[in-house]
């Protein structure tokens, strides 16, 4: 173990430029090194590619990488070849031509690592490629696609057993997902044919990563006052329609900003260049469905917002984390509104209606969503620290205290919310737990609305007994009160409030005060965000000038080279040569993500900027 953790850590120093690994991945690539079937699971962002890209360079045959997709594989490829490492990608984007020529190149050992799409593997002439090539190790990316757990099942992912299992030789199996579920693991160790496995779970929390949640009356407005706070970021905003898409990119074009948009609706070629666009930092800012952002590491992502509530904290924390993943310091802002719930409550019950499921496996996949976006509904109200929110519906106990999210942040007060609660429980109760929670709602605000009269809940003895408060307001207090077991809704389509366990309780005791925590008008967070703004938004002493320089330096060889920025040295590395100054070659290779080959390509141009700076 020991000789193959030196040797890699050279490896991932010369080439990568790195000087450490992160958790994880020295074990996983020391199982993998020694010869085992090995399986990784690690939250986006943590640093798998490195755990089968690194080992593929010291075994002495191929390795074939899987994955599920086009835009990682070209992504991934480009990367390698920037550091100097043969690579090549198989998969429907190439033309006949392109692919039978690259297939001639691997036949001749001209590849270490080739990545390949799961449709690929059984046609006629990838396995004659396969069967005469030594190919040391197939590793799979997003292996979470093989269970029907998981939430992209891929049947062609049943196929890759069949693939390993035709080979003379049967190479080592590296596996890799972020998705963590007990039934996923299962079903990969075993529809693979792991043989005893190293599996390695790495913890979830991104601790740079600062988490917020919003309940803006206008949402674009928060967007434009956030980007006018943090010029020149890179981030992504997601929506959960086309329609807001278009809605929220032809705003931000309108008020001047660098955005572009990528959603299904959109022609294959439109998608391909705004990508593009934004991965080359032309447009900067992405406006996006969920569609957009499976396998783009681009790594300079400083913002994450949600202009609308995701589905599921699975959904949320896999698009939420495709910010910071250079490892600097980068915001995850969800903007939540009640309609949000509506709308995900819509996809839940019709999205499958095409699909091949149907009764009781419908069903229960359907109470399964239910659940999870009853959740995801819970994170926006909750009022504890939002990483523990997270890291706990993950299975992963740490501190309730993270001092990196809004609601660590935020001072509270305690209000007393008994009127509220009563009239809520109470009208619940008298008409006899059969109405959902808005209708109620409705009712001890004294509503005149036509259910309200059709269900006769203007006659309720809680009606109008609540008229104090707002309807967002009184939404607040009743999602607390289901935190808090007062109440719940059943699993329904159209879910219908009852009391729980609390509730019993708090209506058979007439003295029973209930207390909810609200935040005091002038927050910490924003004192604290000023002072920071003011700064360079990366960690530490970054002159902000320097920096600048160094990333027009780094677009225009970019743009030159039709390779991604980021590819040629991610934010990190420019904030460490700030940091550094380096001015020697020993000095730039000290800099994280400076490796000999990158070095040779760039180092030069970047010290004459710096010695030039001074
Ligand atoms: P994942 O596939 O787990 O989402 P990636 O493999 O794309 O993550 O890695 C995320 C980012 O972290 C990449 O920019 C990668 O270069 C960087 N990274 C990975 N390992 C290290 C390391 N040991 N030190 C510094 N940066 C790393
Ligand atoms: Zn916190």
């Amino acid at each position: 173990m020991q000789q193959y953790s030196q040797q890699a850590k050279k490896i991932l120093k010369q080439y990568y430029g790195y000087d450490g690994f992160r958790e994880g991945q020295e074990e996983l690539v020391t199982s993998i090194l020694s010869g085992r079937d090995t399986f990784g699971i690690m939250p986006t962002g943590a640093g798998k590619s490195i755990c089968y890209q690194l080992p593929a360079l010291m075994l002495s045959g191929i390795t074939i990488v899987i994955s599920p997709l086009i835009s990682l594989m070209k992504d991934q490829v480009q990367a390698l070849n920037q550091m100097g490492v043969y690579a090549a990608y198989l998969n429907s984007s190439l033309t006949m031509n392109q692919y039978f020529k690259a297939l001639e190149f691997a036949k001749t050992g001209k590849y270490k690592i080739i990545y390949v799409a799961p449709e690929r593997l059984l046609t006629d002439s990838f396995l004659e490629f396969a069967m005469q090539a030594e190919i040391s190790m197939v590793s799979i990316d997003e292996v979470h696609c093989v269970s029907q757990w998981g939430q992209d099942f891929r049947p062609s992912y049943l196929k890759i057993i069949d693939f390993i299992n035709a080979l003379p030789k049967r190479p080592i199996i590296s596996a890799f997902t972020a998705t963590a579920t007990k039934e996923v693991k299962e079903d990969v160790i075993q529809l693979l044919g792991l043989e005893q496995p190293t599996v390695v779970t790495t913890g979830f929390d991104r601790t740079n990563l600062y988490f917020e949640v919003k309940h803006p009356g206008n949402k674009y407005e928060e967007i434009r006052k956030y980007l006018e706070e943090h010029p020149n970021t890179s981030g992504v905003i997601y929506c959960n329609t086309r329609k807001n898409v278009e809605e929220v990119c032809d705003l931000l074009i309108r008020d001047g900003y660098g955005a572009t948009r990528y959603h299904a609706g959109l022609s294959d070629w439109e998608r391909e260049k705004n990508q593009d666009d934004f991965i080359y930092d032309v447009k900067p800012i992405m406006v996006a469905t969920n569609a957009f952002g499976m396998g783009i590491d681009k790594s300079n992502v400083r913002f994450v917002i949600h202009y609308n509530m995701p589905k599921n904290m699975e959904s949320y924390y896999q698009e939420a984390g495709r910010a910071g993943r250079d490892g600097e310091k980068a915001e995850c802002i969800l903007l939540y509104s009640g309609q949000d719930v509506v709308t995900n409550q819509y996809f839940i019950d019709h999205a499958r209606e095409n699909e091949e499921l149907s009764g009781e496996a419908l069903e229960l996949v359907i109470s399964r969503d239910r659940e999870r976006l009853k959740k995801m509904t819970f994170y926006c109200f909750t009022n504890d620290c939002l990483r523990d929110y997270m890291l706990r519906y993950f299975g992963e106990y740490k501190d309730t205290y993270c001092g990196n999210c809004s609601n660590c942040l935020t001072e509270f007060v305690d209000v007393d919310v008994t009127k509220a609660a009563r009239a809520i429980v109470g009208a619940i109760d008298a008409a006899g737990e059969r109405y959902g929670i808005s209708v109620i709602i409705d009712a001890v605000r004294g509503s005149k609305a036509q259910k309200v009269l059709k269900f006769h809940l203007d006659e309720n003895p809680y009606y109008n007994t609540a008229a104090e408060y707002t309807i967002p307001r009184l939404r607040q207090i009743a999602n607390h009160m289901m935190l808090t077991n007062y109440i719940y809704l059943t699993d329904e389509e159209y879910p219908v409030a009852k009391i729980a366990e609390a509730g019993v309780d708090f209506l058979a005791d007439e003295e029973a005060v209930v207390m909810m925590k609200f935040p005091k008008e002038e927050r910490k967070v924003s004192a604290a965000k000023k002072q920071k703004s003011k700064k360079a938004e990366l960690e530490g002493d970054v002159d902000a000038g320097l920096f600048e320089q160094l990333r027009s330096l780094r677009y225009e060889i970019a743009k030159e080279k039709k390779v991604p920025p980021y590819l040629i040295f991610s934010d990190k590395s420019l904030a460490d040569m700030c940091r550094r100054m380096p001015k020697t070659k020993e000095e730039m290779l000290e800099v994280n993500g400076v490796g000999e080959v990158k070095y040779n390509h760039y180092g030069e141009q970047f010290m004459q900027l710096i010695t030039s700076y001074e």
